[in-house]
């Protein structure tokens, strides 16, 4: 019973490490997988247009998010 009170102590605890983002390009409609947190910015793989903008520590997301994968 300990051991179950320990493991809900630590789902309470959020952990945003490795965010996956599944975004469609806006320009294109090319879906593509990109990493939330990305400390550099993140180009769509087809039309080279700029989906995540990495604003030093914070990243803005320039397209539209179709799911968070986690
Ligand atoms: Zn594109």
């Amino acid at each position: 019973m300990i051991m179950v009170k320990k493991k809900k102590l630590k789902e309470l605890i959020p952990q945003p490490k490795s965010r996956f983002l599944r975004v469609k390009c806006l320009n294109c409609g090319n879906q593509q997988i990109i990493f939330g947190c990305s400390a550099t910015d993140v180009e769509c793989l087809v039309c080279g247009k700029t989906l995540l903008q990495s604003t030093g520590g914070k990243a803005r997301i320039l397209t539209k998010i179709l799911e968070v994968l986690t």
